[in-house]
């Protein structure tokens, strides 16, 4: 069997779902899963609606039903059942909508949000089964069983390994949502942004897929995220060890969940481009060693904490147990970190949602200061570049050398 992960960018209009119906028409030797992410900006557009209703705001969802409105039109004949499935999720939706508030944002988020991967799944399905591909969709809610970490949502492995192979069984093409799932009492959850990669992970796993291909709109993993360094060039080749540590450290081109279920079974990774997809693209798999030069990782939006005891004391085992179980339940993910005798510094995304809180925790027992507006560089194989030409007039708050990657919090 073989995964296909398809995300955002590759479904970002009717011509997009064209072009993808194409790859897989190419490659539809069964069995097949396809995982396919929210087209183009949905879940940010979700975002914006969820954070609107919870602030009390009125929320619209004229945008996005226009913009799915107008692929299906591009797509299908006016009175294909598409357009009640379509706009049966919107009223999902609005039913949410027209209730006050009253569960936990992280909840209702996930109730909201993930409404765009049933709307691109569905719309794909029908399409693919409208040109002759015959697909069979699958709800990724019957299948993938997670705890109620609303957002960030964590996989019970037994039951989604049972659902899966009680679903997956007959050699035919299957569809499904990446990024969600559901608790035991049936609740929807999503697996944090970006999530579709480690869903085709998940399922390639538990099937023992021969291989997982992620359709990109750039040619496969490059030494640097493209949108910053003009002359990013492509990996051929890498091992999982070394793309954990990519993905990890923010390659925005994987989701870092995704390696370790494919590298637990030494099934293979391919990153292709869904514009050019005879391209070979980057492969990641388990090898000894790829010769793999300095790649280059940009994080924006990040702050700096500096965290220390109120009465100028050391900071000890104590107290870094105290400020980690803060940052652990408060779900914000350290990037950096760097202490001396009194005080504790992180690098942390400035997402305000979890920054607030989590200050609000620790200022009773600490003193905290902040920079904001900064710029997390992480270089891997750093020894081969000149470090101070990289620098160059950047103004630079921390800098920290492990044995092989450089971190650079800059301005
Ligand atoms: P998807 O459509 O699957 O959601 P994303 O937009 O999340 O795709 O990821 C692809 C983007 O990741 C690319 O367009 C590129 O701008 C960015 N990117 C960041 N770092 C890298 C890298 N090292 N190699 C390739 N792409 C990268
Ligand atoms: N649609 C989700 C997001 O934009 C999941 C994904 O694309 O992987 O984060
Ligand atoms: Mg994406």
């Amino acid at each position: 069997m073989q995964v296909f992960k398809f995300g955002g960018s590759s479904v970002k209009d009717a011509n997009g779902i064209r072009n993808i119906c194409h790859i897989i028409n190419n490659h539809s030797d069964v069995p097949l899963v396809l995982v396919i992410s929210a087209m183009a900006k949905t879940t940010n557009e979700l975002e914006q609606i969820v954070n609107k209703y919870v602030e009390g705001e009125e929320p619209s969802l004229s945008s996005l039903k226009t913009f799915h409105q107008d692929v299906i039109n591009d797509l299908f004949d006016e009175c294909h059942p598409i357009y009640d499935e379509v706009n049966n999720l919107f009223v999902e939706i609005e039913w949410i909508l027209e209730e006050v508030p009253s569960q936990s944002y992280a909840y209702i988020y996930d109730q909201i949000v993930s409404v765009g991967e049933l709307l691109s799944t569905k719309i794909v399905s029908a399409y693919l089964n409208y040109i002759g591909l015959k697909n069979e969709w699958v709800d990724a809610r019957d299948i993938i069983r997670t705890d109620n970490t609303y957002r960030n949502a964590r996989v019970c492995w037994d039951i989604t390994q049972q659902q899966i192979n009680n679903r997956f069984q007959k050699g035919n093409i299957y569809l499904t949502q990446g990024f969600i799932g559901c608790t035991s009492e049936n609740f929807t959850t999503t697996l944090g942004r970006e999530g579709s990669d480690f869903t085709a992970a998940i399922i390639a796993h538990v099937v023992d897929a021969e291989r997982v291909v992620i359709w990109k709109d750039v040619r496969g993993v490059l030494n640097a995220d493209p949108r910053y360094f003009e002359d990013a060039q492509l990996i051929n080749e890498l091992s999982f060890q070394e793309a954990i540590e990519l993905a990890y450290f923010g390659a925005k081109v994987i989701h870092p969940k995704t390696i370790q279920p494919l590298k637990d079974k030494k099934i293979p990774l391919y990153v292709k481009s869904f514009i050019d997809p005879n391209n070979n693209g980057t492969v990641i798999r388990e090898i000894d060693k790829a010769v793999v030069g300095p790649c280059y990782i940009v994080m924006k939006n990040q702050m700096l904490l500096h965290i220390s005891v109120k009465d100028l004391s050391f900071i000890v085992e104590d107290h870094l147990s105290q400020i980690f179980s803060a940052f652990a339940k408060h779900n914000v993910k350290v990037n950096v970190m760097q202490n001396t005798a009194v005080s504790f510094t992180v690098c942390i995304e400035n997402d305000l949602r979890k920054i607030i809180p989590l200050l609000e925790e620790l200022s009773n027992s600490y003193l905290i200061s902040k920079q904001e507006d900064l710029i997390l560089y992480t270089v891997r194989n750093y020894d081969q570049i000149d470090i101070a030409s990289f620098v160059n007039s950047k103004q630079v708050f921390l800098q920290q050398k492990s044995d092989k990657t450089l971190h650079l919090v800059v301005k």
